[in-house]
């Protein structure tokens, strides 16, 4: 057993899998628990007004609903990190989620625009060409 500071109260403990000690970890769920009771009794609830009632942060209730563990109502919908478009689930949308599983985002994408770059300055061409003679 290896001991470690605990990421959210400094404390000594014996780490475990996670990085927050048991006290943390039986806090962390009372406020989860804490939150989910919040969203089903105030289903016009926004993240802020959970946030506020419950007395964290807003990234944290954002935190458990990309973790799909909460039931999400429509004020909650909370926007896609790529679009922005409102979602309930995960970080992006569906089909923001498409997109990059399919690879041509983000990367391919950048790729593409350097390549272009070059084939603008006549360098990507006479690259290739050399590449044909070896
Ligand atoms: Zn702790
Ligand atoms: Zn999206």
């Amino acid at each position: 057993m290896a001991l470690a500071n605990c990421d959210r109260c400094g404390k000594l403990f014996n780490k475990t899998t996670r990085g927050i000690c048991p006290n943390c970890v039986r806090e962390e769920e009372q406020v989860f628990e804490e939150i989910k009771a919040y969203i089903r009794a105030n289903d016009a609830a926004t993240i802020e007004d959970v946030a506020s009632a419950i007395g964290v942060d807003e990234e944290l209730v954002l935190h458990y609903l990309q973790e799909g563990r909460l039931e999400i109502t429509e004020s909650l919908a909370y926007p896609c990190l790529n679009c922005g478009k409102s979602i309930k689930i995960g970080k992006y949308c569906k089909t923001c989620l498409e997109e990059l599983e399919s690879s041509m985002f983000g990367v391919a994408s950048e790729l593409k625009k350097k390549l272009d770059t070059k084939k603008a300055t006549g360098a990507y061409f006479s690259q290739r060409d050399d590449f044909k003679k070896r």
